[in-house]
Order: C-alpha cells, then structure tokens, then sequence
C-alpha cells in the first residue's frame, strides 16, 4: 500500500496501549519512534525488561464474543491488534479466556517491534515528549505512560497539561448486584427532593437507612477490618475528599454520618429521617447493578463482603465489584481531551491506554489501537470519526469523555445503549443473556457498516 506519508509518530511507552498502537501505525507504513523507560527507571510492578508487561494476572479475559470482553476483543481483532496476535501464539489453557505465558508474551512482543522496520525503538525516561518529538522528527505524539507513568512525565503532564485535573489513585467504590439487593429495606429517593409517589423509581437514588444501634456497630466493624496493605510505591496521600471509608471510620463515630451517609434531605416516605444513610446510584443503563456512593475502601475483599452484608438489605448481597484503592495516573478525559483521544491544548499530543481513564489489559491496548487508527486518519487527511456508541472501543471512550467524575472502567455492556426484547416470558437470567446476544450482534453489524463508511482505502 502506497503511505504518502512524510510525518513520524512519537510513542511514549511500550506498554499495552504503546505496543498495539506502534505495531499499527508501523503496519500502516507509518515511521514510529518508541520510547520506553523500563530499563533505566522501572516501576516496583515490573519484573521484566521486555515490552507490554502484563505486570498482575496473566488473563485477558474471556474471549466470547457474546460477552463485553469477547466483543472488544473481535475489534480489536479487525484493527490488526498486535497484543491478541501474539497472546494467541503464547496462550495457555483458560477456558473461554485467553490468558497467556507472561513471559512468552512480553519477549514476542518486543521481538516484533525490534524487528519491525518501520519502528525504532530507545530506551528513555521521558520527561518532556514535546523536546523528544522535536529531536526524532516527529509529528505527532502518542503518550502511553500507563498507570504508574514515571514522576518526570507526571510532572511534565501537570504542568502544561492537565492542571489539576491529573488523578493519582483510583478510589473504586464497590458495585451491589441488584437482584441480590431485599429491596423491602430500601427506598428510592434524591436529596432535599420530593417523593414522586407515581414515580419513585425515576429517583437517581436508592437508599439503605440504618438506626443509631446498626450504624455504631457497622462504624465499629469498620474501623477494626483488616486492610489491605499500601504498596511500597503508593504513599498513603488521600484527597480529603476521596477518603475511604474505612479511614472515616477510623477518624471518629460520627465522621461518615457527616459525609457519605449524611441523612439530610433523605427522609423516608413516612417523613423520617434515618440516623445514617448508604446512598446507591444506579451503575448502568439498565439498572442492574448500583456504586455505593462514596465507599471506596482498603478493606480486605473478604472483610468487605462480611461488613457490607451487615447494611440492611444487603444481607445477600452479591457484587459486581468490590472497592479498592490503588496507585493509578489518569486524567480527566472529558476536559482535557477530544473525541480521539488528543489533547485540547496541544492537539498533535495524543493519550492512550489507562492514562486516558480506562482500567484493564485490554482497554488499554484497546485505546492504544483507536488512537493509532485516529491519527492514521489524520495523517491521511481524513476528518476525526467518533466510533458508534453500538460497538465495544466505541462505548469505552464515549464512557471516558462524558463521565462526569473520572473513575476508571472496564469494558461492560453497561456502557453501551440498551437492546430492547419482543415482550417475553422467561427467567430474569434468560433475558440477562439473550439481551448480551443481541447488543453483541448489533456491535458486529454496526462495526461493520463504520468500516464501510470510513474505510481509507475505497
Ligand atoms: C500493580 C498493577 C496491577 C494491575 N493488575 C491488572 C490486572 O490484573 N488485570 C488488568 O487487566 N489490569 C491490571 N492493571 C491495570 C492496567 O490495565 C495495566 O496496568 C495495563 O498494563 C495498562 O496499560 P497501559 O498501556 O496504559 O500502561 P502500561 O502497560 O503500564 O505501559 C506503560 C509503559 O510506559 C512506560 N513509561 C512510564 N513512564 C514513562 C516515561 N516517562 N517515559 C517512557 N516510558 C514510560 C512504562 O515503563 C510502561 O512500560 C494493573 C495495574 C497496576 C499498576
């Protein structure tokens, strides 16, 4: 395929998201100068010298194309991702998911970019990308430091591009699975707003009220759970007003009744105003799962599940994730950068993979890819394409761009519309796994009429 092309791309880290979005670029007949910092300053998490470190467990997850990660995967698939290429050359048996030999994997990754011709591959810590696309050549940048991006280019990104919108640690609250919710211990209802009695259920808020008596012995519990233990990388530095709840706790009785469990305004239907309150915000579209508003947590993920079962109504309580508290740099998507992924106040500086607010191996790779293929564009003078809401990579980056308070996340079918079903009877689970099916079929379609449409090359 004929490139005219004369302009370079600077990649900063060969991580998940650097390593399929040089490996793209480069297969697209366009020069890329990559530059990882391991060798001269690795991170505490990273045991190998080698590119696209996976540096926990060794799964990309399910490979079903009927599930979230499944349905990421196939488009990732159809942009040529490097990082799935390889991880099927080195998987190892996972059932449905592709989890891969750690090792083989990083080495064949590093081995492919070394070899490619059009990639030229440094070692450097980074600390002014602008300075290195400058000395390489290049035109456009691709920052894919990760979560654990050095302090240099943290430094770097502070000052000139985010402001105070850089986040240093992702505070997850956990996340209840509705059906296991008794709900004849909750009622719906927003702050300082009325009761619709025809309508209770259009309140943004779900609510679990505790007396004196419950919320003094769940404060106890709290305080005294085993935690998990920072890091040595992670400095215990919280925003004040990102404090786990556990850490509340230990502050005083009354401090989380004075902040996340604040009850004014939640009167129940009865006008009376419980001691304390747990607020729930439904989590996606369809309402299937619920944030415990303001619940992030060191607690162990087995200490949460013995003190969140203690809320009334949670009794049963499944989740569909539990908190946590780790070291994580990202931004604030939805200020700082456009629709692909490039930044507001320096548009030939692009972000990509978890720095850009998504969680996980394959977003990042994922984002890595959507902006390779964004710049492509560019470079071919084509105009910036959103990707349709319909299809996987699509749903996660609108997810970034538009979340109102930046929290990382994985790929889930909350994230994309809602699939209506023909009226149909059948077990809640049933209709669970056949709406799957049809978002799952509707992003092939979907995916495939944008490729028509954008395709360079017709
Ligand atoms: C401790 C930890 C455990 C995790 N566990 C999991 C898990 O089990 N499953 C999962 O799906 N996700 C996990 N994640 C989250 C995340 O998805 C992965 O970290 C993923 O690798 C992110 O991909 P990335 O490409 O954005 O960054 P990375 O894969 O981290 O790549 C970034 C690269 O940039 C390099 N770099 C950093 N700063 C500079 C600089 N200034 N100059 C040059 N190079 C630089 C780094 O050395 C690194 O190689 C974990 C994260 C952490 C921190």
């Amino acid at each position: 395929m004929n490139v005219a092309n004369d302009k370079k791309v600077l990649i900063v880290g060969a991580g998940l998201a650097g390593s399929d979005a040089a490996y793209y670029l480069a297969e697209k007949g366009i020069n890329v100068v990559l530059l990882e910092s391991k060798k001269i300053n690795p991170n505490p998490a990273q045991k190998l010298k080698t590119s696209a470190e996976l540096v926990c467990t060794n799964s990309l997850k399910s490979t079903v194309p009927t599930t979230a990660h499944g349905l990421l995967k196939r488009e990732m698939k159809a942009l040529g991702s490097l990082v799935l290429k390889i991880g099927e050359e080195t998987k190892v048996p996972a059932g449905d998911a592709l989890a891969v030999d750690r090792v083989l994997f990083s080495k064949k990754i590093e081995e492919t970019l070394n070899s490619h011709p059009l990639i030229e591959k440094k070692d450097c810590d980074v600390d002014d990308p602008i300075e290195r696309a400058k000395e390489f050549g290049c035109s456009y940048i691709i920052v894919a430091t990760g979560p654990l991006t050095t302090p240099n280019m943290e430094s770097w990104i502070q000052k000139y591009v985010s402001d105070d919108d850089f986040y240093f640690y992702d505070a997850i609250a956990p996340v209840v699975d509705a059906d296991s919710l008794d709900f004849s211990k909750l009622y719906y209802k927003d702050r300082h707003k009325e009761l619709r009695e025809d309508d209770v259920e259009g309140a943004d808020y779900l609510n679990a009220p505790m007396n004196k008596e419950q919320y003094d012995e769940f404060i106890d519990e709290l305080a005294s759970a085993e935690k998990v233990p920072a890091q040595n990388f992670e400095e215990l530095k919280y925003f004040e007003s990102c404090l786990p709840i556990d850490t509340m706790a230990l502050r005083g009785k009354d401090t989380a009744r004075f902040s996340c469990m604040k009850p004014i305004g939640l009167e129940d239907k009865e006008g009376k105003r419980p001691y304390a309150v747990i607020q729930l915000r439904r989590e996606n579209l369809l309402g299937s799962s619920f944030n415990m508003v303001g619940f992030q947590t060191r607690l162990t993920y087995k200490e949460q599940l013995r003190v969140f079962r203690m809320i009334p109504g949670f009794e049963n309580a499944t989740f569909n994730h539990l908190g946590s508290i780790h070291r994580n740099s990202f931004l604030n998507a939805r200020k700082l950068l456009s629709d692909d992924l490039s930044c507001k106040k320096l548009p030939n500086l692009y972000f990509a993979g978890q720095i850009t607010g998504v969680e996980g191996y394959t977003e990042s790779a994922s984002t890595g890819l959507y902006v390779a293929w964004q710049i492509e564009r560019r470079i071919k003078e084509q105009q910036v394409k959103k990707w349709p809401l319909e299809t996987g990579l699509g749903a996660l980056v609108n997810y970034v761009m538009t979340v109102p308070k930046p929290s990382p996340s994985n790929i889930n079918f909350g994230l994309l519309p809602p699939v209506k079903l023909e009226k149909m009877r059948g077990k809640r689970s049933e209709k669970k796994k056949l709406k799957k099916e049809k978002a799952a079929l509707r992003a092939e379609a979907v995916l495939s009429d944008f490729f028509a449409e954008t395709s360079l090359y017709n």
